[in-house]
C-alpha cells in the first residue's frame, strides 16, 4: 500500500498541490484526470522525486518518508519503489530497445548482465516487441517506442508505476497499442497510478477515478458512480466537455 498525506508543492508563490492525501491499495488501478494546469503532472512527479515536494508525509514500501526532508538515499530508496512513464517516452536514444529495459537492472540493481537480457526479453514479448530488441528508439513507432518505455517501467518491479499521459504524443493510429498493453497490466494487477484523457480506458480499466482541480483533489470514486453522477459542479462542468 502506498499512503500519501499532505502533499504540498508550490512554484515560487503558486501552490500546485494545496495538500493531496491520497491511498492507493495493492494492485488497484487508479485514473487521474482533470484540466490542463491543474497538478496532475507535479502529482506523479513528486511521487517520485522528479520535483522536490514542500511538504508532505509518504509511505511506500517499508519506507515512511518527510518529503520535504528526505534524504538522498530515501529518495532513491522511494524510486525503487516507483517506476515512471513519461508522455515523450524518454528513452536512451544511443540504446538499443532491449538496452533501455536492461539499463537500470544494471546499473542500478546490479544484475548480472545476462540475468537482465532474459528479463527484458520476456518484457519484450509481453509488449509486442520481441523482434525489435536490437532496434534503436529512432527507428521505432511512437507505439512501440512508448511500449519500450512501459517495459522499461515493468523491469523495475517497482511497487507502483507512474504514469503521465503515456499516450498524449502519440498519432491516434498508435494509442490502442500502447492502451492494451497497459490493459494487460491492469489485469495483473499492477498498481497503477494514470494520468489520462483516455476517458474509454478510465472507464474500462480504472478501479477508480480521481477528478483533480486547482491543485486539490475535488472527488474520486469508481469510474461509473465519477463519470454517471459527478457530486461536484467543478467534475459535472470538466466531464461535459470532455465525454
Ligand atoms: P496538463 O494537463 O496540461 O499536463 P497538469 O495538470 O499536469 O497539466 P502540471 O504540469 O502539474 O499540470 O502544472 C501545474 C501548474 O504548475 C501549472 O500552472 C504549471 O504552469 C506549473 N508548473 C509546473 N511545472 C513547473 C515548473 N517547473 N516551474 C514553474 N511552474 C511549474
Ligand atoms: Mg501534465
Amino acid at each position: 500500500m502506498i499512503k500519501v498525506r499532505n502533499l504540498v508543492k508550490q512554484f515560487g508563490n503558486t501552490r500546485v498541490l494545496d495538500g493531496i492525501d491520497l491511498e492507493i491499495q495493492k494492485g488497484e488501478i487508479i485514473v487521474v484526470i482533470g484540466p490542463s494546469g491543474t497538478g496532475k503532472s507535479t502529482l506523479l512527479r513528486c511521487l517520485n522525486f522528479l520535483e522536490q515536494p514542500d511538504a508532505g508525509q509518504l509511505q511506500i514500501g517499508d519506507i515512511d518518508v518527510d518529503m520535504n526532508t528526505a534524504t538522498r538515499q530515501q529518495i532513491l530508496a522511494v524510486r525503487r519503489h516507483t517506476a515512471f512513464v513519461f508522455q515523450n517516452y524518454a528513452l536512451f536514444a544511443n540504446k538499443t530497445a532491449l538496452e533501455n529495459i536492461t539499463e537500470r537492472l544494471i546499473v542500478v540493481d546490479r544484475w548480472p548482465e545476462e540475468k537482465a537480457r532474459e528479463l527484458a526479453h520476456r518484457i519484450l514479448e509481453r509488449v509486442g516487441l520481441s523482434d525489435k530488441a536490437d532496434a534503436w528508439p529512432a527507428s521505432l513507432s511512437g507505439g512501440q517506442q512508448q511500449r519500450v518505455g512501459i517495459g522499461r517501467a515493468m523491469a523495475a518491479q517497482a511497487e507502483v508505476i507512474l504514469f503521465d499521459e503515456p499516450t498524449s504524443s502519440l498519432d491516434p493510429e498508435w494509442v490502442g497499442e500502447v492502451l492494451s498493453v497497459m490493459k494487460a497490466l491492469a489485469e495483473e494487477r499492477q498498481t497503477m497510478l494514470v494520468v489520462t484523457h483516455e476517458m474509454r480506458f478510465a472507464h474500462d480499466v480504472a478501479d477508480r477515478v480521481i477528478f483533480m482541480d486547482g491543485g486539490s483533489i475535488v472527488e474520486q470514486g469508481p469510474p461509473s458512480q465519477l463519470f454517471q453522477e459527478p457530486r461536484d459542479p467543478r467534475t459535472r462542468n470538466f466531464l461535459r466537455k470532455v465525454l
